[in-house]
């Protein structure tokens, strides 16, 4: 029989891509777990993704009520078969609104669909997912939660998650109580990812069993993901990626690359995030110099080749294991699971 996955934000970009990839190895089933199925099947007929192969699941990320009636429909699909991976995957990118959007539950999107949806997810399907075989649990991450990177640091404004006091506020539009600004909930909601990723390695895989990780997969900068952008960054982007930073990957390699790290066993480690040689990443500096009064960019390190699987380094923000802590303690309670 088929090893089960749930890829969340399945019905477009990387999930999409991911899902195509998983079901060409011929040894997986994959459970969509997505805001519109009826998009789903549509896009899956498109893609040539079989119905055999998937089933379409209705998920909410911006409604804890949601994550819940998710939990219990794909406890009844499967009935006693435990889940064998998850794949937190969906996110929402806002950079261009002006005034923050709020969850069912009064969260900022960004926070709420991105990290508290998720959390939520991760931690009530546990217990289930621990009888599997080696099962294992990536939720994706990001260089722009990496301030020590182009993609991260260079590329105003940075994720800063100052003390969490926001988290303990209600309103919670910033998770540092700082006024709210789109692109930086984002990348803020992609460090609280890879926190938890830290986390529930450190509190959970002894005892599940899990294999927990987070992982970059490039950046595919064709995706819908940009759709908030103007059109001549959705245009210009891509084409710094692909030769000025040498970070840009397709979107089907950015699936077979999240595939990856479920199905394989140089994968197996917990704990880790990962990216592949190639990436943004392996850029070091970005070096401005003057030419003939001319300003030009050059970048250090740039380019290469590969696409081979490597052990990252967090960032420092991701490290900060105080914070990691609180993040913890204050995300089980806004999720009521405390
Ligand atoms: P897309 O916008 O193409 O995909 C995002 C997915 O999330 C969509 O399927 C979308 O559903 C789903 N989604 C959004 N809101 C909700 C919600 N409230 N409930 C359930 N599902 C929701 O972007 P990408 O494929 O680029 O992004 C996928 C992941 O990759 C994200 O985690 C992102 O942070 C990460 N990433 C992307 C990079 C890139 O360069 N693009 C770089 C680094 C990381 P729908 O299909 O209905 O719109």
């Amino acid at each position: 029989t088929r090893q089960m996955v749930v890829v969340t934000g399945a019905s477009s970009g990387l999930g999409l891509a991911c899902t195509k990839a998983l079901v060409k190895k011929g040894k997986y089933y994959v459970i969509c777990a997505v805001r519109d199925p009826a998009k789903m099947d549509q896009v899956a007929k498109e893609a040539g993704i079989k119905s055999t192969d998937y089933t379409a699941m209705k998920l909410e990320l911006a409604s804890l009520q949601s994550v819940r009636d998710f939990v219990r429909n794909l406890k009844a699909f499967k009935s006693a078969r435990p889940l064998n991976h998850l794949i937190c995957n969906a996110a929402v990118y806002l950079p261009a609104d002006p005034t923050p959007r709020f969850t069912d539950d009064g969260f900022e999107m960004s926070l709420g669909v991105n990290h508290l949806g998720h959390f939520l997810l991760v931690n009530l399907l546990l217990d289930d997912m621990k009888k599997a075989k080696n099962p294992r649990v990536c939720i994706v991450g990001s260089i722009t939660g990496n301030t020590n990177t182009i993609g991260g640091g260079l590329v105003y404004p940075r994720a800063d998650l100052g003390d969490l006091s926001g988290l303990e506020k209600p309103g919670y539009t910033m998770v540092n109580g700082a006024k709210f600004d789109g692109a930086k909930a984002y990348k803020d909601s992609k460090v609280l990812n890879m926190m938890t990723v830290r986390e529930l390695h450190k509190r959970l895989h002894k005892e599940t069993g899990i294999t927990f990780s987070s992982m970059y997969p490039g950046c595919i900068a064709e995706t819908n993901l940009f759709r908030e952008k103007r059109e001549w960054f959705r245009k210009l982007f891509p084409v710094f990626m692909k030769y000025v930073t040498g970070g840009y990957v397709s979107e089907e390699e950015a699936g077979e690359r999240l595939a990856q790290v479920i199905s394989d066993p140089q994968c197996s480690k917990s704990g880790v995030y990962w990216s592949w040689n190639g990436n943004a990443q392996q850029v070091g500096a970005l070096k401005q110099t003057k030419k003939n009064g001319k300003v030009l960019w050059e970048v250090a390190g740039a380019g290469g080749s590969g696409g081979e699987v490597f052990e990252n380094s967090f960032s420092d923000d991701v490290m900060d294991d105080a914070n990691a802590a609180k993040m913890w303690d204050l995300s089980m309670k806004l999720v009521g699971l405390e």
